[in-house]
């Protein structure tokens, strides 16, 4: 009923833009944030994609200000990632946390297939956003943000997280599918060697998000489930 391959047992979800639509939130979070320190558009969507989508906090403050040529100091790479993150809780205590329900779905059709199932996000604030959405009992594991920084795992392009989450999960990377919308997701997914790497495009960058590995790209994660639920579903949706 799951679209994944047979040798698959567990499942390692991203965050934003995967199972919550927080990638909104964060967008607009550092475009705030550089704006206000570079100018007016500084920042544009496809910055987003590019350089900050998916990595830790100061490691997407050095990417887009090199892509700049600013070579910051790492007091104002500090002082632009606290400032981002006061965005974000900003703009999620004004808007509140949505949900992608077809990804809700397919965790809820994985629970039921006896995958097992974890988060991995480079966000700090990851299990807040879990339990604001109300997601947070579907999951048996979360490597986040703060995980990272307490075992010095590096952040996503890197594969660690993913692979602390499937060590965590005793599966081995083969084993495991990855579900990440970033560039620098799929990446660390490809480069963590494991067994399925499926990628949503919630930006219209499917050619590039195949480019970086993936295996398969969906618009939405409701579209691996069959059956007669999930068809029903997508005739809704076409309508
Ligand atoms: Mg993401």
């Amino acid at each position: 009923m799951l679209k994944l391959p047979s040798a698959i047992t567990t499942c390692l979800f991203d965050l934003d833009g995967v199972l919550t639509q927080t990638e909104k939130v964060h967008a607009a979070a550092w475009k705030r944030t550089f704006d206000d320190y570079l100018g007016e558009d500084a920042f544009q969507t496809s910055d987003y994609d590019a350089y900050v989508d998916g990595r830790q906090r100061r490691d997407g403050v050095r990417a887009f200000l090199a892509s700049r040529d600013i070579d910051a100091g790492p007091a104002t790479v500090a002082m632009l990632a606290a400032r981002k993150d006061d965005a974000v809780r900003d703009v999620m205590r004004r808007d509140g946390v949505e949900r992608y329900e077809g990804s809700v779905r397919f965790a809820e059709a994985a629970r039921a297939a006896g995958l097992r199932r974890a988060v991995v996000s480079s966000s700090r604030n990851c299990r807040a956003v879990l339990a604001a959405a109300g997601i947070d009992d579907l999951f048996e594991r979360v490597i986040d943000g703060v995980d990272a920084e307490r075992e010095y795992l590096a952040g996503k392009p890197a594969p660690d997280t993913f692979l602390a989450a499937a060590w965590l999960l005793r599966a081995r990377p083969e084993e495991a599918a990855v579900f990440e919308d970033a560039l620098a997701g799929v990446q660390a997914a490809r480069a963590g060697g494991f067994g399925w790497v499926v990628a949503v495009d919630r930006s219209g960058q499917a050619e590039a998000l195949r480019g970086a590995g993936a295996d398969v790209v969906v618009r939405d994660l409701g579209e691996l489930l069959s059956g007669p639920r999930a068809r029903a579903a997508r005739a809704r949706s076409a309508i």
